[in-house]
């Protein structure tokens, strides 16, 4: 199902367009990216003969709010890892009650226990008949790079879809860029398109800028990897195609500042739009100074709005109750 894509009331004397695809109403669990992401991971569950999902977040996650909903809405097992720190955000949030609503099992680890944890619940999992599939692959997360990949590169489908119907044509699209795996979907729907846009990532968290970078890479080449028909649409070098922001995080993950806050206020009173402070409020706050940081004019700039919903009503709750502008 498209998700509608909308002009937003901004004026630009660059005379650029935005426009924001609202992937936060794709309608299951109060949408966001992690629906697709989700159903591209149970298909892959499914075509590898999986029957109990194992999923890997923290108690705020977004993509276990909708791994654990879809999974509970299906009859299909799951069982959450969770790995902490000492002291680590312990309040509960929108997320977490949601979670809890499914009773899905959550499994604790330490942060160095993660490999083990999750080979000690596949082979519990083995013992009592089932088929485990774990989200990220093996014990050590890796092996499923291209699952997720897909979801975002069938969304870049949908959008040269309803550029024909539109007849507007984007010059770029920004994402906000956490695992990177939505901007490894729609590089990779850009690859294989051959078009000319320019997929950007604004980083949200402290994340080595190389290492999202490598990230990318390897996604992309996972995905490539799955569709031989294609490969010959990757280049060998992907220096050219891979572009992240990483001056925008502030310090990291779950940290802003007034200006992503009034980016919030902004967006909510001038086009009614909810973003969350830590993943699309920062993101649509980084690319608006980007655009005029690197001095972009008379394009059209498409955001994708990822969701995150639950978040933007824990900011709501907290947030000053006070008109600012
Ligand atoms: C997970 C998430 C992101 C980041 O997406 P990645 O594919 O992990 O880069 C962005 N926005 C929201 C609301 C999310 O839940």
């Amino acid at each position: 199902m498209d998700t509608i894509i909308q002009r937003l009331a901004m004026d630009d004397p660059a005379g650029n367009e935005f426009y924001i695809k609202r992937d936060d109403l794709l309608p299951f669990s109060i949408g966001g990216n992690k629906v697709r992401i989700a159903e591209a991971f149970y298909q892959d569950m499914k075509a590898k003969g999986g029957d109990t999902m194992i999923i890997y977040g923290s108690r705020h996650s977004n993509l276990c709010r909708v791994l654990s909903d879809l999974c509970f809405s299906r009859g299909t097992k799951c069982i959450m890892i969770c790995s902490h720190e000492d002291g680590e955000d312990s309040a509960p949030t929108n997320n977490t009650h949601l979670i809890e609503w499914t009773g899905t099992k959550i499994v604790n680890c330490a942060k160095n226990e993660i490999a083990q944890t999750v080979e000690r619940v596949m082979k519990e999992i083995q013992e009592s008949g089932g088929v485990p599939y774990y989200i990220y692959g093996d014990r050590y997360g890796k092996g499923n790079e291209g699952a997720a990949a897909r979801a975002y590169a069938e969304a870049y489908g949908e959008i040269l879809r309803q550029e024909q119907e539109s007849g507007l044509t984007f010059d770029y699209i920004f994402c906000p860029c956490g695992t990177g795996a939505t901007q490894t979907g729609l590089t990779c729907g850009h690859l294989l398109a051959g078009d000319g846009k320019k997929i950007i990532g604004v980083m949200i968290s402290s994340r080595e800028t190389t290492r999202a970078y490598q990230v990318i890479e390897e996604g992309i080449r996972a995905y490539f990897a799955e569709h031989p028909g294609v490969r010959e649409r990757m280049p060998e070098d992907l220096s050219a195609e891979i572009h992240l922001l990483d001056a925008y995080r502030q310090d990291g993950y779950g940290k802003y500042d007034a200006r992503v806050e009034a980016c919030i206020r902004e967006q909510y009173l001038t086009n009614g739009i909810p973003l969350d402070p830590i993943y699309t409020a920062k993101a649509f706050w980084g690319m608006t100074e980007y655009v005029r940081d690197a001095a972009v004019r008379d394009s059209r700039i498409l955001f994708l709005h990822t969701g995150g919903t639950p978040l933007f009503f824990d900011y709501v709750t907290h947030s000053s109750k006070q008109p600012v502008f």
